[in-house]
Formats: C-alpha cells, sequence, structure tokens
C-alpha cells in the first residue's frame, strides 16, 4: 500500500499505482465527478499520474481557481486540432494559457482572418462535446523527432531540441490528435467547457524573433462558467468604445507619425489637458514642500557609468555621438541628475528632508511590438522627485508620499487603489538591519494609514523595498501607477552626504517616487476611465459657446469673453451651420457645456446651456451661468 496525505492531515492508503484519480473515487462518487486535477507535493497534475508513496495530495475541482489555467491550456489543445482538421498542412507552433485565455500560433501560406473564428469556434465545441479524453505519453526524443519530421510541424521539432537533456519527452493526445506538451492537462475535452469565445488574429513571430517568418495567431478568452465571460466580454467591448487612441481622434487630442515611433505628437487640446495635470501636481507638490529642478536631456556616459545604467541599461538608452568624440545617451532616468544637484554644496541634516521634483522628461528604448498609444511609448514626462532624508526621517517621510498619493489619485476619481509591497530579494546590497528598517518604514507608512496592501516577498530592488499602487478603473482594470522606492545604492555610488548633527558625513536615504508614473500614460488611463468624459476641472475646452443665427454673433462674442475673464476655456462656434450639427460635432469631442445662443438669448442677455449627457436644457442670466461654472471647474484641492 501507498500512504497519501490529504490538506486535512489525513492519510489515506491506496494500492500502489493509483492515481489522483483513484483517490478521488475512493473519497466519493461525487467528489471523483467534480475533480479535475491534483496538486501532488505542491505541483499541479494530471488525474491519471500515479502517486508517490507519502505524496501530499490536494483535489482540484473545476471551480477552483487553479482549474482556470487548464481550462485555458486545455482549449489550446482543442483549437490546435480543429485548425488542423479544418485545413490540413497548417503548422501548429506554440499554444500557451494566458491572462484571461489562450492562443495558438500556427504558419500557413495565408494568415487567418476573423472570418475565420466561427468556423474554427464550431468545430472546437465539437471537439469540446466528443469528450475526448486527454492521455499523457512519454516518448523516446528519436521516436517524438521521427513522429514530428514526417507531419512536417518544423516549429514542433525546434521546440523538441529546445528540451533539456534528460527532462521526459512528453506528448499529449486527445483522440486522434497529439501536442508536444508539457502537461498538466484534465480528464477529457469535455472539462474545457463552453464558456469561452475566439477574439481575433494577429501577426506574430516565433518567440518574438522578427528573423523569422511570420506566424499567425488566434487568441480566445475562456473562464470557469458563461457568466465569467460575458462579464468579461462586456468589459472588453467597453474598453474598445472608451479606447485611447480613438477617443484622442474624435478629442483632437494627439497623434503619432511613423517618424517617431512611440513619441507623441500633442495638439492642443490634449496640451492643454497634459499642462492641466502638470499644473495640478505642480500646486499639491508645492504644498507638500518639494521643489521643482531641472536637469539636461542629454550627458555624458561618464555620468551613466557613475549611476550603473551604461552597464546595466544601454540596450534600452537612445545613444548619440558628437563631432568631438564623446558619448551621449539621452536620459532614460531623472534620478543621476538629481544626484548631481544634491550633490552641490555641503548639505546638513537642517536641510532635509529635501524633495527635488521633476516634470523630467525619458526616453527609453521599447521594442516596436510592445508600443501602444499612450500606454506604451518611447518617450514620457515622468512626475518624478527624489526625497533625500536621514534614516529618522523615513518613516515620516514614506508616510507622507503615501497620503500625498491616495489623495490625488481620488481628485482624479480613482478610489480603488491596491497597494503592493515588495520587499528583498535574494541577491541584493546592504545589511539585513538596513533593510529590516527600509521595509519597516514602508509597512509602517501603510498601517499608519490604515490601507490594506498585499506583500510580494523577495520581489524588491536589488538596492531596497518599494511600494506600488495599483489603479482599478471604472470597467474593472488594473493600473500600476505610483511607486515609492528606497534607496541607498545611489547616494553611495555618487558619494552622496549630508552633515550630521554630530558633525560627522553620512549618505543620505533616498526615496524614488512617481505618482502619475508616466503623464502621458496617465492621460491615456484618465480617458479611458471617463470614457472621454473628463470633469469640468480637466476638460481642454470647457465651455463651447455656439450660435443658433448671425443675430447672435456679438452677444457670442460678450459671452465667450466674460466667460475667458472668469478663467474659463472657451470656444466659440459661429459657423453658419444648423445648431444639431454643431452640438453632435462638439458633442463627440466631449466639451462638457455647450452654450447655445439664438435670437431670444441676445435680446434677453441669457444663455441656454446644454450639458454633456443631459436632456434638458437650461436658460439663465449670464452671471448665473459664470458662478456655477467657475465653481465647478476648481481644481480639487485634496479632500
Ligand atoms: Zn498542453
Ligand atoms: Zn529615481
Amino acid at each position: 500500500m501507498i500512504h497519501i496525505r490529504l490538506p486535512d492531515g489525513a492519510i489515506r492508503a491506496l494500492t500502489p499505482a493509483s492515481t489522483a484519480a483513484d483517490l478521488a473515487s475512493a473519497i466519493s462518487p461525487s467528489l471523483a465527478k467534480r475533480t479535475v486535477a491534483a496538486v501532488v507535493d505542491g505541483q499541479l497534475a494530471d488525474l491519471t499520474t500515479p502517486l508517490p508513496d507519502a505524496a501530499a495530495v490536494e483535489l482540484v475541482p473545476r471551480d477552483d481557481a487553479r482549474a482556470l489555467e487548464l481550462i485555458r491550456h486545455d482549449l489550446a489543445h482543442v483549437l490546435a486540432e480543429a485548425v488542423q482538421t479544418l485545413w490540413p498542412g497548417t503548422k501548429a507552433a506554440i499554444g500557451p494559457a494566458i491572462a484571461h485565455g489562450f492562443y495558438y500560433d500556427f504558419e500557413r501560406d495565408t494568415p487567418f482572418t476573423p472570418e475565420d473564428l466561427p468556423v474554427i469556434e464550431q468545430k472546437m465545441r465539437e471537439i469540446i462535446a466528443a469528450r475526448r479524453p486527454f492521455t499523457r505519453e512519454v516518448w523516446s526524443r528519436d521516436a517524438a523527432r521521427a513522429h514530428f519530421e514526417a507531419a512536417g510541424e518544423t516549429w514542433k521539432l525546434e521546440l523538441l531540441d529546445s528540451i533539456p537533456e534528460g527532462k521526459p519527452v512528453t506528448i499529449y493526445r486527445q483522440g486522434d490528435w497529439l501536442d508536444l506538451c508539457r502537461g498538466p492537462h484534465m480528464r477529457h475535452t469535455g472539462d474545457a467547457g463552453t464558456a469561452f469565445a475566439l477574439t481575433h488574429v494577429a501577426g506574430a513571430y516565433w518567440r518574438g524573433d522578427a528573423t523569422k517568418p511570420m506566424l499567425s495567431r488566434i487568441y480566445g478568452v475562456a473562464f470557469a462558467d458563461q457568466a465569467a465571460l460575458d462579464g468579461h466580454l462586456a468589459m472588453l467591448a467597453e474598453a474598445e468604445k472608451r479606447d485611447h487612441r480613438r477617443l484622442g481622434r474624435e478629442m483632437d487630442l494627439f497623434h503619432f507619425e511613423e517618424v517617431a515611433p512611440g513619441a507623441v505628437f500633442w495638439h492642443p487640446r490634449g496640451w492643454r489637458l497634459f499642462q492641466t495635470l502638470i499644473g495640478y501636481m505642480r500646486t499639491r507638490q508645492e504644498e507638500a514642500g518639494y521643489v521643482e529642478v531641472n536637469s539636461p536631456d542629454i550627458m555624458d556616459r561618464a555620468l551613466w557609468e557613475t549611476s550603473g545604467h551604461w552597464q546595466n541599461y544601454r540596450a534600452n538608452m537612445f545613444l548619440a555621438q558628437t563631432e568631438d568624440d564623446r558619448d551621449y545617451a539621452l536620459k532614460p532616468m531623472n534620478c543621476p541628475g538629481h544626484m548631481l544637484i544634491y550633490g552641490q554644496g555641503t548639505k546638513s541634516y537642517r536641510d532635509l528632508p529635501l524633495k527635488l521634483a521633476e516634470f523630467g522628461k525619458v526616453h527609453r528604448y521599447e521594442p516596436s511590438g510592445a508600443l501602444h498609444g499612450l500606454l506604451r511609448v518611447r518617450s514620457f514626462t515622468q512626475d518624478d522627485a527624489h526625497i533625500y532624508c536621514t534614516p529618522d526621517q523615513l518613516t515620516e517621510e514614506c508616510l507622507k508620499v503615501n497620503d500625498l498619493v491616495l489623495s490625488i489619485y481620488r481628485d482624479f476619481g480613482f478610489t480603488d487603489v491596491r497597494i503592493k509591497l515588495s520587499t528583498r530579494p535574494e541577491n541584493r546590497i546592504g545589511s539585513d538591519d538596513r533593510w529590516d528598517r527600509s521595509e519597516g518604514a514602508l509597512r509602517t507608512a501603510l498601517d499608519t494609514a490604515g490601507h490594506a496592501y498585499r506583500i510580494f516577498e523577495g520581489e524588491g530592488a536589488f538596492y531596497g523595498p518599494k511600494l506600488e499602487y495599483v489603479l482599478r478603473d471604472a470597467i474593472g482594470r488594473d493600473w500600476q501607477c505610483g511607486t515609492l522606492q528606497v534607496d541607498f545604492n545611489l547616494p553611495e555610488r555618487f558619494g552622496s552626504s549630508y552633515v550630521a548633527p554630530s558633525g560627522e558625513k553620512l549618505p543620505p536615504v533616498m526615496l524614488h517616487r512617481a505618482l502619475f508614473g508616466s503623464l502621458e500614460r496617465f492621460t491615456g488611463i484618465l480617458v479611458e476611465h471617463h470614457a472621454g468624459h473628463l470633469p469640468l476641472w480637466l476638460a481642454p475646452a470647457q465651455v463651447v459657446v455656439a450660435t443658433i443665427t448671425g443675430a447672435a454673433d456679438l452677444w457670442a462674442a460678450d459671452v465667450a469673453e466674460t466667460l475667458r475673464e472668469a478663467g474659463l476655456r472657451v470656444e466659440t462656434d459661429l459657423r453658419n451651420e444648423k445648431i444639431g450639427y454643431k452640438v453632435r460635432e462638439h458633442a463627440l469631442k466631449k466639451v462638457p457645456v455647450q452654450i447655445a445662443l439664438g435670437a431670444r438669448e441676445a435680446d434677453e442677455q441669457t444663455v441656454t446651456l446644454r450639458r454633456h449627457g443631459a436632456t434638458e436644457t437650461q436658460t439663465m442670466p449670464l452671471s448665473e451661468a459664470v458662478q456655477a461654472l467657475v465653481q465647478e471647474a476648481k481644481a480639487p484641492g485634496g479632500a
């Protein structure tokens, strides 16, 4: 007999070579029915693998979160079988489970199109309905090579070669179809369920290598049940409606050009929004005791050698040479420049904390395939700051940054914020005592603020622990924006110091912090979060004054002037167009307030307001409108 330990500590005796499926049946038939996989000694495994003696085994039902990845992986196999059944001769490359679903890459002369997807999906549903058992087989390398060579599956041969010597070559079969796969899989194709949908096709290089042929990738989403799938599909549809690239075009905010991949051309309205963000942040930072600085964009390699970027980050940097044979780099980060500013003149403990802020534009070479509108760019502006303080001030400074971050997010309409604390990694510099203190400072800040957080053990940088702030947007997507990082390394590399009360020179503790992170990216997130309907204080054009008749032109000029003098961002539309046409056009540009002026308004010196989304208009004296709009357009001050 073998003895298996269950999660509750109970021991079960089974005959040798028993499987997890046998274990489930021995416990109860209904459990056996629900169980699709097992965790054996901490590893997710097939139900059909014989259990070793003394193993710790946990049975995984289909509705367990851990089964979701198996559902997605099973579906990748089912997708490949469907495609190869429909189009024999199509080569299968690789097909993993991913967040929300799965994909599979194929090689064929004509790439797949969206029109192919319903046909493939139908075939997949047939394979699922047939409940074909997944069976695991261990093959010799030679047998696998011979099989995939005969089948013309050249990508599988590459995968076969990448399996390390000594590791078994495993094949998963479902009926007549098979794939080279590490596993595990569930019992049969029916376990994959029907809560899936093929969503789109895309070109993809083999392992991202642009020298290889372009493969055709089919993406799908999959969940444990239909309700979860429906929820996700609704979110995707909503996300598409809110896509900031489309809204950016409609609202006339920005565009991109092939001559500057990943760099934004801001239009007047977009730049006004961008400057509104900077203006808001500048006010909040000044109130919080920061001072703003500016450091050069292009600096000599010697600086980047001191900071370590030249050695460790050069592949991501834009480099430049000049006639005098000097090597320069565009700054990918602001920190080294700030170290030089800190280093000017002697600092005393009385000067600390010193908080240097910069709206610094940084440049990072990202692979072109990764670029995505404002969300992933090569040139972006950070709301960056470095806080230099004494070890005694560390906790209080962390607490202040944490309060500032959360208050600022609230002002922008983000109330659901998750915080991640990443602690000391295995490879690190600095004493345990120093790590204890810096991790302690971050924990104390979070505990004092009473905000829940999750700890990611070992995921801090080699030079210090960090906090990351993740915003959940209006349709449930998570965006990591702010960071707060403790750093003992850079002050040492630059030999920075301050004079302590004892007269001794000590290195300061340094905090890196960014709240929006990238202003470009934050703008994209903000536009999507609000679906383009920015609150009045952020809207680049707050009011448009449109005439119904030429008889109102003079009154329109007066109204616009009065609103402008009151500090509002106003545009006028005196074109000889129907008012309905004007209203639709400005609504598409998401102008929050439209003022329509006809002959009656001109006579009575009134204005008729149309709020975005409201079905009714309101007519009132101009002074009343000005007062209400000015009040509403005030930037929030961090309540
Ligand atoms: Zn597989
Ligand atoms: Zn920094």
